[in-house]
């Protein structure tokens, strides 16, 4: 039997719908739309599609588009200053900072400039902690679209074993506390595990987030397991992912698609986040309902 696919697209349309909506209540209560800080350091023109398209969505949730364009050129110590000043600016609800940024900067300096109730991305050093001690934080935007899409399409996590393929900052490691947090059993492979399928065939839910096209084939699925794909490579044939999608789609029980998985997810928890975010502006971190 086929799987189940599990349509991103739509899931991310309603989750933009419902940010939509709570933004004019907060408009409505507070006076103030929810601002959202992007900084963008150079030319690169993926980071330009990218933060073109987050600024859009942003605009269209009701929400203000704050935009910070910077030379490639830019100092570490300027670029710094630029992060604090909108930590400090009121109406700023969250700060976004474009990666990856020009290899003379420190990446990891310049987010920690970013407080946790800010970080919409979440992924400076504090909310990492915070995340890791199952505390209140913005939850990088990625790993909770992956939640989301799980959530909406009724797929048990709880009890279950989860195989998670690759350990990044960004996708892999936060997945893994969220999933921890939802009462899965997690494995985090990575590219020195061994024997791979025999790991990933004893998964119910296998999230691919390895960045190697068609990593994931018909020998590393177990019959009726749900496989999402976070992988993105643009190839001639078009964008595909870590899944080998139709080596897979008899033998899971739920797939997500390249394009039109995982992907769209990405942008509209970044809305979810920046509306959180302008939450905790008003009301205090502590105080605000996770
Ligand atoms: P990354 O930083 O390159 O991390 C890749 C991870 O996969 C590493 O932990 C690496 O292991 C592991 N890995 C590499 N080859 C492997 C193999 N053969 N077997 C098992 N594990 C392997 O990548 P990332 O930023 O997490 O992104 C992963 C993929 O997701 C990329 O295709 C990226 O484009 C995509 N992505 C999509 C979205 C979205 O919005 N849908 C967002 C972010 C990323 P080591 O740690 O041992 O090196």
């Amino acid at each position: 039997m086929s799987a189940k696919i599990i349509d991103g697209r739509s899931v991310a349309t309603k989750v933009r719908n419902q940010v939509k909506l709570a933004t004019e209540s907060y408009y409505s209560a507070t006076g103030r739309r929810p601002g959202l800080a992007t900084v963008l350091v150079g030319h690169d023109p993926a980071s330009h599609v990218y933060i073109n398209n987050k600024r859009k969505q942003c605009v269209a949730a009701g929400m203000v588009d704050l935009h910070h364009p910077l030379p490639a050129e830019v100092a570490q110590e300027d670029l710094e200053a630029l992060l604090r000043k909108l930590a400090a600016d009121d109406s700023v609800s969250g700060v976004l900072l474009q990666l990856p940024v020009p290899e003379h900067l420190d990446a990891s300096a310049l987010l920690d400039c970013i407080p946790a109730h800010k970080d919409v991305d979440g992924l400076t050093t504090e909310s990492a902690g915070l995340l890791a001690r199952g505390l209140r934080s913005l939850r990088p935007c990625t790993p909770a679209g992956v939640i989301e899409l799980l959530r909406v399409s009724e797929i048990e996590v709880s009890g279950r074993h989860a195989v998670i393929v690759g350990r990044s900052q960004l996708v892999g490691k936060p997945l893994s506390q969220l999933l921890l947090q939802s009462d899965a059993t997690v494995t985090v492979a990575h590219s020195r595990t061994q024997n791979l399928p025999s790991i990933t065939r004893d998964a119910d839910i296998i999230i691919a987030a390895a960045g190697v096209p068609h990593l994931i084939g018909a020998t590393h699925v177990k019959p009726g397991a749900t496989v999402i794909d976070v992988g993105i490579h643009r190839t001639r044939d078009g964008l595909r992912g870590d899944v080998d999608f139709d080596a897979v789609v008899d033998i899971a029980g739920a797939l997500t698609p390249v394009p039109g998985g995982v992907g769209p997810m990405t942008i509209a928890m970044l809305l979810s986040n920046t509306l959180q975010a302008a939450t905790f502006n008003t009301q205090g971190m502590a105080a605000s309902v996770r």
